[in-house]
């Protein structure tokens, strides 16, 4: 990450880059990373190695990554804000965004791009996931607010809640030979010298200061629910996974108040929606998971704004929400498709609507009904 950039950017930067806290009110980032290992990598051996991380990565569906890709609930839509495409309108996040990378080469960004397309983060917390002791955000920063925010949806939602692990998602795991080792080996099923001849690459080229050491936001702008699974050699817990690059994103942006409860009111939607098997539906596709991401927008109002859940006030999160929903607004074709920025605003009015016009305020609607409720309103949330 660059270290010069003017204005308002340098303060952005110092928030991610450790060691210098950028005002007093921001919170100590020492200890974030080290730069002991640092080894110069040219232009040349940065494309080298993007070129061999898309030549090496099968494509065949057989792999237990490809088998892993297809159950889980992303939300890609994160990751939209960092991965440049051609609708990306400039908003607060893109621009920070970019911003963390002005100091990136062409092969710098190709070598992301390679080593982003094997998801190494989601899968590496998929497949082993690390819950004990977990920290949120990069100084920890957010671990009061993600830990007490699952705690209540916990108690708020009337699924059993008991099996759903809440795993962090860190970049650092990219500087870490064995853990990108049996990424390659097991999830990838490549052969046993090109795996550890490939993550000793990955850990050189991620280990340098432009990449943050491996907490770079553009490796970890994501989060996700997973419904759990058992496959040949793992079981894997339902679990919700919050990547650190997210929350700091929208940290430089001014919503650390809102961001984690938000984010993870909507991930925990998605564990409602697989606990009451609301995945049914008679629409396919985009509109299929418009469906059930707009359900997952509607439950976290609920929650955020009832007295019982988090009693945020609504203004607050219609303007993150305001923010956050302009990740989602290109390609409305992509199976993946979230809803336009007006229906996820609408979807989100929807659910406060329920909490205000409740004639009892302490009452908590059954997640069903609550659903029920949803798909009638449906139609007008996407009309
Ligand atoms: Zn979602």
């Amino acid at each position: 990450m660059k270290k010069s950039l003017a204005g308002s950017a340098i303060l952005l930067s110092l928030v991610l880059a450790g060691g210098l806290a950028a005002n007093a009110a921001q919170a100590s980032t020492a200890g974030v990373q080290t730069a002991a290992a640092t080894q110069t990598v040219t232009p040349e051996q940065t494309a080298a190695l993007a070129a061999k991380l898309n030549s090496l990565r099968p494509t065949d569906g057989s792999t237990l990554a490809a088998q892993l890709n297809a159950q889980v609930a992303i939300d890609d839509d994160l990751s939209a804000a960092v991965v440049p495409t051609a609708c990306n309108p400039s908003t607060p996040v893109r621009d920070w965004a970019a911003a963390q990378r002005a100091d990136w080469t062409a092969a710098d960004q190709q070598f992301a791009d390679a080593l982003n397309s094997f998801q190494p983060l989601l899968l590496d917390a998929l497949l082993w996931p690390q819950d004990a002791g977990s920290t949120f955000g990069l100084t920890g920063e957010f671990t009061t607010d993600v830990t007490h925010t699952f705690r209540d949806l916990g108690r708020f939602w009337d699924i059993d809640a008991t099996g759903i692990r809440l795993v962090p998602m860190k970049g650092t795991m990219l500087t870490d030979p064995a853990r990108m080792y049996r990424l390659f080996h097991v999830a990838y099923g490549l052969p046993d010298a090109i795996s550890t001849a490939l993550a000793t690459e990955v850990v050189t080229t991620v280990n340098q200061p432009k990449f943050d050491y491996g907490n770079h936001p553009f490796f970890s702008f994501n989060a996700f629910a997973y419904p759990g699974a058992v496959i040949p050699g793992f079981v894997i817990p339902k679990m919700i996974v919050m990547g650190d690059g997210v929350l700091e994103a929208f940290k430089a942006i001014g919503y650390s108040d809102v961001t984690a409860q938000a984010i993870l009111a909507h991930e925990y939607g998605h564990q409602v929606q697989f606990a009451d098997n609301l995945f049914t539906t008679a629409l396919t596709g985009p509109e299929a998971t418009r469906r059930t991401e707009l359900m997952a927008d509607s439950f976290a109002a609920y929650f955020l704004t009832h007295a019982r859940g988090d009693a945020l006030q609504y203004k607050r999160i219609q303007q993150f929400d305001q923010v956050f929903f302009q990740l989602g607004d290109c390609g409305f074709t992509n199976p993946g498709h979230h809803g336009t920025h007006t229906q996820r605003l609408r979807a989100v009015d929807w659910g406060y609507s329920i909490v205000r016009s409740a004639p009892d305020q302490g009452h908590i609607l059954p997640s069903r009904t609550f659903a029920g409720l949803f798909e009638t309103q449906l139609p007008i949330i996407v009309a």
